[in-house]
């Protein structure tokens, strides 16, 4: 057994060694994309209930040739942790939002304007000056802020929550909308609603699958549904598949709809026809 257990000590080595390696070299590549444009960002629509379009999520996506396509899932969290997240996020959001300007032109933005949900991780919270560089962003797309919306996750207000408070407030006077994205897979959120001025609820997937057979999950949702009615926020519903999905949130009175039923993520150019094919 002891022999045993010191080649799994060498496994392991080996292991974590690989591990390590492959991590330095896919943090060389994405500081390398960085440097040479080497991200895309694609859209998901996202519908009211009667399945207008009336926004979209913005999401990285990146293919290094000599890997092939990395998860947002994985590579994020590599750029948070070597210095990297601001100046990937500001590549994002400056072609969000000048995709996002291009694509209101000409359209009533009093009545069914587009908006912009981009994510903001909270590692920007911390040290750089997020607001006015997101300030410096929109006025060089020339987007009204009223158009964008800033997705945050519960993390952000579980640490340093003056500080986060404050930059909230910041981008609430700059007039941004702010969204708690994937609510419902923590725990305390409830104290974050009253304690941050937020106006969207985005409920995540999990609370979504599942919807429509299992009664736990459908009462939970119902639950969420009708707090954030009682709040007077925005509910968006993230992940859903199918109809009976949408039908089931629908009757429950979820305002706004993202998932693979209504589209999966485009490319601009496809989000673009898509747009057109709806008659702008
Ligand atoms: P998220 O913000 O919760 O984004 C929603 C994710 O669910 C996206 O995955 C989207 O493609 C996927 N999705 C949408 N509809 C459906 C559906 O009906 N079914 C299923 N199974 N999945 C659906 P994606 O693009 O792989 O992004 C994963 C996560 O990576 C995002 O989760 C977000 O946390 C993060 N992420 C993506 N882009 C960015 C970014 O630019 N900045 C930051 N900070 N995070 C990002
Ligand atoms: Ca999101
Ligand atoms: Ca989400
Ligand atoms: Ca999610």
């Amino acid at each position: 057994a002891k022999g045993n257990g010191r080649n799994n000590f060498q496994f392991f080595t080996r292991e974590l060694n690989h591990v390590a390696t492959e991590r330095l070299h896919l943090e060389a590549a994405l500081r390398h994309a960085i440097d040479h444009d080497g991200f895309e960002v694609h859209y998901q629509p996202k519908t009211d209930a009667n399945r207008r379009i009336i926004g979209m999520e913005a999401l990285a996506r990146w293919r290094p040739p000599e890997y092939g396509p990395i998860s947002p899932d994985r590579f994020i969290p590599i750029a948070e942790d070597s210095g990297l997240i601001l100046p990937l996020t500001m590549t994002i959001l400056q072609r969000a939002f000048v995709a996002t300007r291009r694509w209101n032109e000409g359209r009533d933005l009093k009545r069914n304007p587009l908006r912009i949900a981009v994510n903001l991780s909270p590692r920007l919270f911390l040290s750089d000056d997020i607001v006015s560089h997101v300030h410096r962003l929109l006025r060089d797309a020339d987007l009204s802020p009223e158009l964008v919306e800033l997705e945050i996750t519960e993390t952000v207000f579980m640490s340093r929550s003056e500080r986060v408070l404050e930059t909230l407030i910041q981008f609430k006077q700059l007039g941004l909308q702010l969204a708690m994205d994937d609510f419902g897979t923590g725990y305390s959120a409830l104290s974050y609603l009253r304690r941050f001025p937020l106006d969207i609820i985005k409920i995540d997937r999990s609370l979504v699958t599942g919807i429509e057979r299992e009664e736990e999950v459908a009462m939970i949702a119902r639950a969420v549904l009708s707090l954030g009615q009682s709040l007077h926020k925005t509910v968006v519903a993230e992940g859903v598949e199918n109809q009976a999905q949408f039908d089931f949130l629908r009757s429950q009175g979820c305002d706004e709809f993202q998932g693979y039923l209504l589209s999966r993520p485009l490319s601009e150019a496809g989000m673009s026809e898509l747009l057109q094919s709806h008659g702008g």
